[in-house]
């Protein structure tokens, strides 16, 4: 048994550096330890579905060892949580060891969804952390034709990279477009033909019934009967919260760790920030992100409501980005599948698109296109009327 006190963080991703960074930053000196279930040291995902999938690099540390060091972060790799008790304020990890925390930040993320009915073959991938990335690229360099199940943003990313390594890529989605759940058809479609000019087979309206094999996957089988060689499956099917371990905590867990607009969770002294926490909306309801920016934007509030400091007033715009072949495709405001998109600018690979809700503008998507998305912030902001972006 041992005991630390402080503040323990736990998970070793993003949210768990950025934590750390501000706790440290926001004059915090007492004790902070981040516990992970990965051995790495914490590191960026968004480069693993592209330039470490297209072996363009292996570096994704988000800050090196003696970052650490000198802050006075205390590291525990590769030995997870397995489980919390908030009443008496104690971790228990993986291999057995006890922790007393004064404050639990949880910051563990997602689990990538599987395909349960899928036989446990070689050659059938799904990706969210390093090591995955790289067991996927092994097997890339030799693939010759992969099917990626799901045309969400990992999926397209997926996709692009395979087809930047010379594989052949069917790309199939049971929705009528990629990306259709987050951005709605008509940027869907554009996306399908991005993906389509690069010579990706897109196939939408139509799952996967069955994937075969004998010692490694050899064939999928579609909804419709079509069957496709492969010897390659990416499942990018979306992710759901990693909170199993709070089974039994007594923790709110409602599509991830219910919190409040200050990341506090419904036990003294737990809080819960990043992909694994739903966090109340200024507007009252809940909503849990899964992009990049939103964690460093959480954390400047989180940390100073955990040490009784001002938090910020001013509400960031959310934002993220999702790089396919040259296009990056940039997200502004909150846009939703079922607002009124206005496509202002197509020229058949690059695109600008306002979203309208309430008569007002709830969001700019564009493929390659950053100027002219970041120029819309102040305009999302304010809640601008649509006509004073369409003008
Ligand atoms: C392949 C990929 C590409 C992406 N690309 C983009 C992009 O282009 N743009 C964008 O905006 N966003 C992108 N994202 C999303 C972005 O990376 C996430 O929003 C961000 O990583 C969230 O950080 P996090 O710390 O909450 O979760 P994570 O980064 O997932 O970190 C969670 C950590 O907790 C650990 N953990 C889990 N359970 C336990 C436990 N019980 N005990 C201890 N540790 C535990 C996990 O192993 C992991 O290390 C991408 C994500 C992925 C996976």
């Amino acid at each position: 048994m041992s005991t630390r006190g402080g503040v323990f963080i736990v998970g070793g991703g993003l949210a768990a550096a950025r934590t750390a960074e501000q706790l440290r930053r926001s004059e915090y000196t007492g004790p902070v330890t981040i516990v992970s279930d990965e051995d790495h040291l914490p590191y960026d995902r968004p480069p693993l579905s592209k330039e470490v999938l297209r072996a363009e690099t292996d570096d994704v540390t988000l800050k090196p060892a003696e970052f650490y060091d000198e802050n006075n972060i205390t590291l525990l790799l590769g030995n997870g949580a397995r489980s919390v008790d908030t009443a008496n304020q104690k971790l228990t990890l993986a291999d057995g060891t006890e922790l007393s925390y004064d404050e639990l930040i949880i910051a563990t993320g997602l689990v990538p969804k599987r395909i349960p009915s899928f036989p446990d073959l070689k050659g059938i991938h799904v990706l969210r952390n390093f090591d995955e990335s790289i067991a996927l690229r092994q097997e890339a360099g030799s693939a010759r034709r992969a099917v990626v199940v799901g045309a969400g943003f990992i999926g397209c990313e997926v996709a692009a990279s395979l087809r930047g390594l010379g594989v052949d890529v069917v790309l199939v989605e049971p929705q009528p477009s990629p990306l259709a759940s987050v951005l709605g058809g008509q940027i869907g479609d554009l996306v399908a033909r991005l993906h389509r000019a690069e010579g990706v087979d897109v196939r939408c309206g139509v799952g996967v019934s069955e994937v075969g094999g004998t010692d490694r996957v050899q064939k999928v089988t579609l909804d419709d009967g079509t069957e496709l060689d492969a010897d390659l499956v990416v499942v990018g099917i979306g992710s759901h919260p990693a909170t199993e371990w709070l089974a039994d905590s007594g923790l709110e867990i409602d599509n991830g760790i219910v919190c409040d607009d200050h990341g506090r969770a419904s036990a003294p002294h737990v809080w819960a920030i990043g992909d694994v926490a739903s966090w109340r909306h200024t507007l009252g309801h809940q909503v849990r992100v899964e992009h990049w920016s939103n964690v460093a934007d959480q954390a400047r509030v989180l940390v100073p409501a955990m040490l009784g400091q001002d938090t910020p007033s001013t509400v960031s715009v959310p934002y993220f980005w999702s790089d396919q072949y040259d296009v990056k495709i940039q997200c502004l405001g909150e846009p939703e599948a079922d607002d009124v998109v206005h496509v202002v600018e197509d020229d058949g690979r690059k695109f600008l698109a306002y979203y309208e809700r309430d008569g007002v503008v709830a969001g700019v998507v564009g493929g390659g296109m950053p100027g002219k998305v970041m120029k819309a912030r102040s305009k999302i902001a304010a809640g601008a009327p649509i006509a004073d972006v369409l003008g």
